[in-house]
């Protein structure tokens, strides 16, 4: 499905969505500490959006078993929460969790890392992950290509020995999880599709110590770096406006 222009109304519902989505994030944040299961945290996520009146979008998206993804360390995106899988000190964990709210969606995702860190390293990652997030919607503006985009976010990431993954990328989002066109962490400026002001897209770079090379595991859903170096992965919702973008995924 091609991204559409939204209208006043479901702007004004990705907003909440947004609001919602970003509430459960913060939520979680000081929850995600050595001993607790990713599937605990999953469980506390679906109780707090339920509360909140929000409905989880990833819940049977193409068959995904949960409401969030919870990928820790060498996995990149899209983890399935397990309560086999307990979270120890240092470890590097991203939750990625979309909410539908009057039948629009917005899509988020931040990495903590839960406890000590165990190298500075690891706390440079997530720095630069997220400001390579912001720089990529610092780009938005109206007529903004999906290059322009990448372009900003590579360029910014390329002074550090980082994989870039190319992969997985963002997204248009709002009526669906995912909406086209891709919106790719690398590129040209001036090329790609075209978007306008008033479409929604999910911008999200993933980004690795290592190789830009990820594999999936066995369990069907779960991509890893192939290398076994750990990622960061940040990702917010955001409506393209005249001059800039504003992000729906804050509370
Ligand atoms: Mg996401
Ligand atoms: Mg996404």
């Amino acid at each position: 499905m091609q991204t559409r222009v939204k209208t006043a109304s479901e702007i004004k519902a990705m907003r909440e969505s947004g609001r919602m989505l970003a509430t459960v994030l913060e939520y979680l944040r000081p929850k995600t500490v050595p001993g607790i299961s990713t599937k605990q945290l999953a469980d506390l996520a679906a109780a707090e959006l339920k509360g909140l009146g929000g409905t989880p979008s990833f819940m049977g998206y193409q068959g995904f078993p949960d409401v969030i993804c919870i990928s820790l360390n060498d996995e990149v995106v899209h983890g399935i929460p397990s309560p086999n899988r307990i979270i120890t000190e240092g470890d590097i964990v991203g939750l990625d969790f979309g909410v539908t709210h009057k039948g629009m969606i917005t899509d988020s995702a931040i990495s903590l890392i839960a406890g000590r860190p165990k190298a500075k390293g690891h706390e440079d990652l997530l720095e630069r992950t997220e400001k390579a997030l912001q720089t990529g919607i610092q780009a938005v503006h109206d007529r903004v290509r999906t290059g322009d985009i990448g372009s900003a976010i590579e360029s910014y990431l390329k002074q550090y020995p980082y994989g870039i993954v190319r992969d997985m990328v963002g997204h248009g989002v709002g009526h669906d999880v995912h909406e086209d066109p891709n919106i790719p962490n690398y590129g040209q400026p001036d090329t790609g599709p075209w978007l306008d002001k008033g479409m929604t897209i999910a911008i999200e770079p993933m980004v690795t110590l290592g190789t830009e090379q990820v594999l999936i595991a066995p369990d069907g859903w779960t991509i890893k770096t192939a290398d076994g170096k750990w990622a960061a992965h940040f990702e917010h919702t955001v409506l393209i406006t005249e001059t800039g973008a504003e992000v729906l995924t804050k509370v």
